[in-house]
C-alpha cells in the first residue's frame, strides 16, 4: 500500500514524531542540518508501526540511541530519525540477570548494578550513550566490554521483534551483529556477577582516567578513530604533531589526540574535513591507515 506524503506525515505525527528537528540537537557533536521527522518510540508497537509507514512509501530511515558515534551532514536528512534513547523503563534486576530496554543509559544501568551489589559493568561507566547502541557497537573502556555480560538480544528484524541467544562469536572490537541497519536492538538480557568487593572502586576509578586524560567539556563524538592493529590512534596523531590542529570550529584535542571536538560554532564539514586531514597527514608520515570509529549518518540510511 503507497501512502501518499502528507498522509504519511500525520500518521508519523500522531505517533509523536517532531518535524524539523535539528540534527546537532540529537548528537553529541552538536553539530549537523535538520532531520524532517524525529520519533522516539515508548514501545514496540510505535516503533513497528513507524516502520511499517517507512516501508510502504519508501521514507529513508535511520536509527539513532544517545548520537554519541555519529557524524550528521551539515545539509540534514529527509526521512525518518528514529531515537531509542531514554524510553524512561526501569531496568528489571532478577539475581544477577538484569533486562532492560535499549534506550536505557549505559552509565546509568553500571551504577545502579554497583550500588546493587553486581559487577561486569563498572568499566563501562561513564560512555555515554544507550544500551542499545553499546550492543551495536559493542562498546568497550578500561579492558571491558558489553560482550563479556551480553546474555540475551531483543532485536526487530524482517518484519518481527524477537528474543535470541547473543551471538557473542560474531562479536568484536566495536563490531557486532546486532547493529543498525540489518537490526533493531529493543533489549537486552544481560549475566551479571556478584561484586568480589572492588566493582565500586574500579568504576570510581574509570570515571578519574575519564576525566583527566578526556576533553569532556567540548562536544565530541568520543574516539574520532579505531584503535589500529599495533598502535594507539592518539599516539600515532600527536606523534605528527596534529594536537590542536584547526579546521572552522574542529579541532583534534589539545588534551587527547584521539578526540575531535567542536570548539564552538563547528559545522559537520568541518569536522570531516579535519577526520581527512588527520587521516593524510597519518598515513603519508606513518603508513598506517586510520579507520573512523565515528559513523557517518548519511551511511546509516535505510529504506526498506
Ligand atoms: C565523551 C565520549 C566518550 C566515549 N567513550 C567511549 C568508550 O570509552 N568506549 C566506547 O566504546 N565508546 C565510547 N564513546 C562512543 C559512544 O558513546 C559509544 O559507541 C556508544 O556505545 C554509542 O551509543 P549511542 O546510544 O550513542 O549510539 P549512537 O551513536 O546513536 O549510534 C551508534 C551506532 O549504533 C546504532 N544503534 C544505536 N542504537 C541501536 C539499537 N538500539 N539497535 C541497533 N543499532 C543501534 C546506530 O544506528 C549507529 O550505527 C564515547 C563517546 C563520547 C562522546
Amino acid at each position: 500500500m503507497v501512502y501518499p506524503k502528507d498522509n504519511i506525515a500525520r500518521a508519523l505525527i500522531d505517533l509523536g514524531a517532531k518535524e524539523n528537528v535539528p540534527l546537532s540537537e540529537l548528537v553529541s557533536f552538536r553539530v549537523g542540518g535538520p532531520a524532517a521527522f524525529v520519533l522516539q518510540p515508548k514501545e514496540e508497537g510505535s516503533l513497528g508501526r513507524a516502520l511499517d509507514l517507512c516501508r510502504a512509501a519508501q521514507i529513508p530511515v535511520i536509527l539513532l540511541g544517545n548520537g554519541t558515534n555519529v557524524l550528521p551532514s551539515d545539509e540534514g536528512f529527509s526521512g525518518l530519525i528514529l531515537q531509542l534513547s531514554g524510553d524512561g523503563t526501569a531496568p528489571l534486576f532478577e539475581g544477577e540477570k538484569v533486562t532492560v530496554g535499549a534506550g536505557c543509559s549505559l552509565t546509568a544501568l553500571a551504577k545502579e548494578s554497583v550500588q546493587r551489589g553486581l559487577m561486569g559493568l563498572e568499566r563501562l561507566c561513564g560512555i555515554p550513550g544507550t544500551v542499545g547502541g553499546a550492543v551495536a557497537m559493542n562498546a568497550g573502556a578500561y579492558g571491558g566490554e558489553i560482550k563479556n555480560v551480553l546474555k540475551r538480544v531483543r532485536c526487530y528484524r524482517e518484519g518481527g521483534f524477537a528474543w535470541e541467544d547473543a551471538r557473542l562469536d560474531e562479536m568484536g572490537y566495536r563490531r557486532s551483529p546486532y547493529t543498525w541497519p540489518k537490526t533493531i536492538v529493543t533489549a537486552v538480557e544481560l549475566q551479571l556477577a556478584p561484586d568480589d568487593g572492588t566493582a565500586g572502586d574500579t568504576m570510581v576509578d574509570c570515571m578519574r582516567r575519564r576525566r583527566e586524560k578526556q576533553p569532556l567539556s567540548l562536544p565530541s563524538a568520543g574516539s574520532t578513530f579505531k584503535r589500529p592493529e599495533g598502535h594507539f590512534a592518539g599516539a600515532l596523531i600527536e606523534g605528527c604533531h596534529l594536537k590542536g590542529c584547526t579546521v572552522g570550529g574542529a579541532q583534534v584535542s589539545e588534551l587527547h589526540a584521539g578526540f575531535i571536538v567542536n570548539r564552538g560554532g563547528a559545522t559537520a564539514g568541518d569536522v570531516l574535513s579535519l577526520i581527512r586531514h588527520v587521516q593524510d597527514v597519518v598515513y603519508r608520515e606513518t603508513g598506517v591507515t586510520l579507520e573512523p570509529e565515528v559513523k557517518r549518518l548519511e551511511d546509516l540510511l535505510c529504506i526498506f
